[in-house]
Formats: C-alpha cells, sequence, structure tokens
C-alpha cells in the first residue's frame, strides 16, 4: 500500500512538473528574525535580523588577483614593500633581490627579504617558480620558504621527481608535517601558494594557542588547520619561543634562484566585524 502511495505521489509529481517548469516569481523572504532561539556560544539568535552584515569585497577581475581589501606585497614592479639584511655589520637595507619581467629572484648572498608591514592572522596568496634548469639534489633544488612570521617556515622547493625527506619537500610546514600530498609542477612552471593561517598567542612568555595552518597548492589542500609545532627547524624539534602578535612575512634566501610574483595579504579579522 505504502509502495503504491509513493508512486502515485511520484506520478502527480511528474504530471505537475510537466505542466509547469517555471518556479514562481516575485516571493519574498524575511531579511532575518528576532524571535529563533540563541546561537549557544554566540550573542546572536539564528537568522538574527541584528546581526552585521559582511562587508563587501570585490574580488579581482582576473584569477588569483588581489581582492579589493587585500595588501599587496609585490605587483611584479618593486620591492618596496620589502627589506632585507646585509653586509657585515647585518644592517637593514633595500633587497639585492633581482626584479625581472614581474618577478623577483633570489641573488647568490643576499640574504631573506622581509615585509616592513607586520601580520598576525591573515590569508596569502603567492606565487612562485622553481629554476627552468635542474641542479643537484633533494634540498638543492629549488630551495626556498615563505617563512610566516618570519618564523614558521612553508617549504618552497621542487618537489617535481625530486626524492628528499617528506617534511622538507614543496608545502610541507617544514620539519614538522609533510603535505597531504605533492600537487607540483614542474620547474620553471609558475605555482601557487594560498595560506590561510592563524598566528601562535602568547601570554607573556608562555604559548596559550600555537599556529595553524591551511595551505591550498595550485589549487589542492595540502593541510587544512594544521597545527605548528614552533618555529622552524633543521634536524631538531621545533619549538616556540614568544614573539609580538604581528611579525613581517619573510622569504628565505636559500641560495637557489627561486623566483617570486604576486604576493598579497588580507587580514584576517573576528566575526561580525561590519
Ligand atoms: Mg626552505
Amino acid at each position: 500500500m505504502k509502495r503504491i502511495l509513493l508512486s502515485l505521489a511520484a506520478v502527480s509529481g511528474l504530471v505537475a512538473s510537466a505542466q509547469n517548469t517555471t518556479p514562481p516569481k516575485g516571493r519574498t523572504s524575511p531579511t532575518g528574525y528576532t524571535d529563533t532561539p540563541v546561537i549557544p556560544g554566540q550573542k546572536w539568535r539564528v537568522h538574527d535580523i541584528e546581526r552585521p552584515r559582511p562587508r563587501v569585497v570585490t574580488p579581482s577581475a582576473k584569477p588569483a588577483g588581489p581582492p579589493s581589501d587585500a595588501i599587496v606585497l609585490f605587483d611584479g614592479k618593486d620591492l618596496s614593500k620589502w627589506l632585507s639584511h646585509g653586509g657585515e655589520q647585518n644592517k637593514t637595507t633595500a633587497p639585492a633581490w633581482k626584479v625581472k619581467d614581474g618577478y623577483a629572484e633570489v641573488v647568490h648572498e643576499a640574504g631573506d627579504i622581509y615585509t616592513k608591514e607586520k601580520f598576525g592572522d591573515m590569508q596569502l596568496h603567492i606565487e612562485w617558480a622553481a629554476p627552468a634548469e635542474v641542479d643537484g639534489t633533494s634540498q638543492w633544488r629549488g630551495n626556498s620558504g615563505v617563512l610566516l612570521m618570519g618564523h614558521y617556515e612553508i617549504q618552497v622547493l621542487d618537489s617535481y621527481n625530486n626524492p628528499t625527506y617528506a617534511d622538507g619537500q614543496a608545502g610541507a610546514i617544514y620539519g614538522q608535517w609533510p603535505p597531504l600530498v605533492n600537487a607540483s609542477r614542474k620547474p620553471g612552471e609558475w605555482q601557487t601558494y594560498d595560506i590561510a593561517f592563524e598566528a601562535p598567542r602568547f601570554d607573556g612568555g608562555k604559548l596559550i594557542k600555537p599556529g595553524y595552518a591551511t595551505i591550498f597548492h595550485n589549487g589542492v589542500l595540502l593541510h587544512n588547520r594544521k597545527e605548528i609545532i614552533g618555529r622552524v627547524e633543521h634536524r631538531k624539534v621545533a619549538t616556540y619561543l614568544p614573539h609580538d602578535a604581528e611579525e613581517p612575512l619573510a622569504l628565505q634566501n636559500h641560495d637557489t634562484l627561486v623566483r617570486y610574483r604576486n604576493i598579497w595579504v588580507r587580514r584576517l579579522t573576528p566575526y561580525d566585524q561590519p
């Protein structure tokens, strides 16, 4: 009996859809509610009419371009938003990395570069290319790194058919977590990292919340809000040392000629900020 009723309903549904396939026009819906329950742990009701609407951000007209609220750190023209250390006194200098044809390239013995502006929680888009000519092995193939807050390295490496330790390949949280997959393009091809980063929090000298990173490599997920266990280390277990709430973003000079272009960040703000 039940089956018959169901099939009757199905038939009537078919008949109805055959008669009119166009949704009705002019339907209205409330723009919010004042009589719904409060969401546990929040100050707002479900569908609260008073809850601030998120501000409008205009996405870039071209893919991976900076949206309207991004801070563009390198647009292919100059490294004026960046600094470096150099010389015998290790003084602060303008970066000596080469800028050419819309990209910035590591220069032998020119040091890391880091941003003048400081950042904590952020979304970062960055594009990089390992040298087209393969030279060396393992960690000497197109090694650089995105140093979040100057301390937490997301590895940049030519990991296309390049055997090396898992937690040191492209997209690794270096020395801590290998990427979930190897999404590398061929050497010389441009690659993207899109990173959502939650900065660690310190109370005086004490860590109260570790950092977390979500990372896409060429659009493929490598880490899903993965906990960072400390400052980057080579052959040692990473640990945290306290630092400010915001620190410069740095790019590592590992003495291989890695290129960068189209670098932008967005400061991440809490919910309910109109
Ligand atoms: Mg590196």
